[in-house]
């Protein structure tokens, strides 16, 4: 955390949503000691529980006008398709002064939802998605350190206040992200490619291993390769049911888009191209080399 950041004061802040995302964060700004009170917000008590037991909140409650009642900075951190419902409640039960922010890993529909719902609050709030995570959730899984050194994306528009901006930039700042600014189309095509459609092809293996005779042995079997490649396969399925179906258009264009390359790929294997497959090979070993070289942190 840099020096600017410790100067940070962020007020009480309210996580509605505190899993693995909310909950890093909660956990992130509390150690970093800029902020008053963190309150979180559920629908569960037990995972609330959980949650001020592990320290990751202060207060918590199932009852969004209390959670949200005293707040400076809103984050909602809730499954993308509930972030619609909390927002229309927030129209009612946020502060008016409040700047309000989200995790969601999408942004063009999350902003559209703010934009109706939010009404002349609509500047104070700030669409942002830090580029961490895992397959991992809820509130055991939150770490404090999840987002350092990791990209955060802000996806401001023409409307957004300046000012709420740079609080929620400090806020991510704060916990050790780095920022990266995009038009939210933009971040959605983008993270389309390198985070939903990976995903696409970890539960298309799964079904397809799913599928086969003699499954036991084969799960007996698989090893490095099949456990790197599906690992995301684990992840919570209400969260990528809610992805795929809230970028929908990103992403049934790059499936069309690797429906040709496994067709490219078949052909080549069946006119045992061998040149040609080696030559798909070495181009893909250097990119992906490169990729792994690139990366400033694992
Ligand atoms: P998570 O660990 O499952 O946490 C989600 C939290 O939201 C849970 O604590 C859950 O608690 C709460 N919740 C679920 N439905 C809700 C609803 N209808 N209203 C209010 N709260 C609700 O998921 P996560 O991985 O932290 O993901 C949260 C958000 O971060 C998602 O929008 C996701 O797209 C985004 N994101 C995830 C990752 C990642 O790698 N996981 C990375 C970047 C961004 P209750 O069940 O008690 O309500």
């Amino acid at each position: 955390m840099n020096d600017s950041a410790k100067s940070v004061s962020l007020g009480n802040v309210a996580i509605l949503g505190v899993g693995l995302i909310g909950g890093s964060l909660a956990a992130g700004l509390k150690k970093a000691g800029c902020v008053d009170r963190v309150w979180g917000f559920g629908r569960s008590q037990a995972n609330l529980d959980k949650a001020i037991d592990l320290g990751l909140v202060d207060y918590a409650s199932t009852a969004l006008e209390t959670v949200v009642k005293d707040a400076d900075v809103i984050v909602i951190a809730s499954p993308v398709g509930a972030i619609d419902g909390l927002l229309a409640q927030l129209k009612w039960h946020a502060p008016a002064r409040a700047v309000i922010s989200d995790v969601g890993s999408t942004k063009t529909s999350v902003i559209q939802s703010a934009r109706s719902a939010l009404g002349e609050q609509f500047p104070y709030f700030v669409p942002a998605h830090p580029i961490a995570g895992s397959e991992k959730s809820g509130p055991s899984a939150a770490h404090p350190e999840l987002f350092v050194d990791h990209w955060t994306v802000l996806t401001p528009v023409d409307e957004t206040d300046p000012e709420a901006l740079k609080q929620v930039a400090d806020m991510w700042t704060t916990v050790g992200a780095r920022l990266k600014t995009m038009h939210p189309e933009a971040h959605d095509r983008s993270l389309g490619m390198i985070s939903h459609l990976p995903h696409v092809t970890a539960y298309a293996l799964m079904a397809q291993l799913a599928r086969q005779d003699g499954l036991d042995d084969l799960l007996d079997m698989a090893a490095g390769g099949f456990l790197d490649i599906t690992r995301i396969a684990s992840s919570d399925p209400v969260m990528w049911r809610d992805i795929f179906l809230d970028n929908e258009r990103e992403v049934l264009s790059l499936i069309e888009g690797q429906k040709k390359i496994l067709s490219d790929l078949q052909s080549l294997i069946s006119a045992k191209d061998s040149a040609g497959l080696e030559a798909w090979f070495i181009k893909a070993k250097r990119l992906r080399d490169r990729l792994a070289g690139g990366k400033a942190t694992p």
